[in-house]
């Protein structure tokens, strides 16, 4: 399967980070939004952090103006229909998944690979509702996309070893490593990943610890480069709460249950970086702690 043209659904901070390597990497990309002024913002943030690529001497003007005249933008998701792998990277709930590939299938050329790059939602069953599960996949980048190794790629029960070995290729034009994983809730990173973040809200929530005590013990006592807290307002508590909502619900444990200072903070809009609010307050020129 020749892949060359990528579409990329969700422009946010995955869609944008996916769009970006894509194009360095030489793919020609179309990415659409709800959203147009999460286009034009993503198009700027691309710009940006390939311009900053420039500054550091890693990539040359050239290779960048080529990079962003690879990338196109529509409002009109079947525009997507023609190319040769989708990556769906649109907000974490399965719901908007599910319209957005039924609304896509009817326009797809028969040979386009449809892949998610959702954080938990099982593969399985999002391909299910298309007309194409043998070439559908999960594609998990993590972020930020340009900085990151690794991509997870999960396959789901029906999906081919054609669709695997295309994806894995893609990866590789990337110079990223794919790591394999099974179809189980939030499949291996996450699924490791989140409990211990959920862990960190409950440690606060029963005021074991402030969050500065918190991010600084894990920082210091576990050598992590960043704190569980100021990971989480990086990934956005939105993402991370519907993480463990699909734990929870995909493996009926209660050791999964979130914890609901968790959700206090998405049911008020704190979503952590995103939104210049979560466990830290990003709207001064250092992050203050909110608790
Ligand atoms: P985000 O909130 O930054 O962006 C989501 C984007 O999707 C928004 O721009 C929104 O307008 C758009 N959108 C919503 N409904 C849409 C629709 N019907 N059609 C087209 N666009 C639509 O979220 P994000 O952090 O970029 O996450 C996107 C996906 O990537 C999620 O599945 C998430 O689990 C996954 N992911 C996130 C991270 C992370 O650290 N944030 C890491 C790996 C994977």
């Amino acid at each position: 399967m020749d892949i060359q043209t990528i579409g990329v659904i969700g422009a946010g901070q995955m869609g944008n980070g996916i769009a970006h390597v894509m194009a360095l990497a030489g793919y020609d990309v179309l990415m659409t939004d709800i959203s147009d002024d999460a286009l034009k913002a993503a198009v700027a943030r691309i710009d940006k952090n390939i311009e900053r690529q420039v500054s550091r001497g890693k990539v040359s003007a050239e290779d960048k103006a080529a990079a962003m005249a690879r990338i196109r933008t529509t409002l009109t998701l079947t525009d997507l229909g023609q190319t040769d792998l989708v990556i769906e990277a649109a907000t974490e709930r399965e719901t908007v998944k599910q319209a957005i590939f039924e609304d896509l299938v009817p326009h797809l050329k028969p040979t386009t690979i449809l892949t998610s790059n959702t954080s938990s939602i099982s593969i399985t069953r999002l391909a299910s509702r298309t007309d194409r599960p043998e070439k559908f996949m999960g594609f998990h980048f993590m972020n930020p996309v340009p900085v990151m190794q690794l991509v997870e790629l999960i396959r789901g029960i029906a999906t081919d070893k054609e669709t695997y070995e295309a994806c894995l290729a893609v990866v590789e034009r990337l110079g990223k490593t794919a790591a394999s994983a099974e179809d189980f809730p939030a499949f291996i990173v996450n699924r490791i990943l989140m409990p211990m973040i959920n862990e960190a809200v409950y440690t606060l929530y029963e005021g074991v610890g402030n969050v500065r005590s918190i991010d600084q013990a894990m920082k210091l006592g576990t050598n992590h480069p960043m704190g569980p807290l100021e990971l989480a307002d990086f990934i956005g508590l939105d993402t991370c709460l519907a993480i463990m909502n699909v734990l929870h619900d995909g493996l009926a444990d209660t050791k999964y249950r979130p914890c609901p200072l968790l959700t206090k903070y998405v049911e008020a809009g704190w979503l952590g970086r995103k939104s210049q609010r979560g466990f830290y307050d990003y709207r001064g020129e250092e992050p203050v702690p909110t608790r």
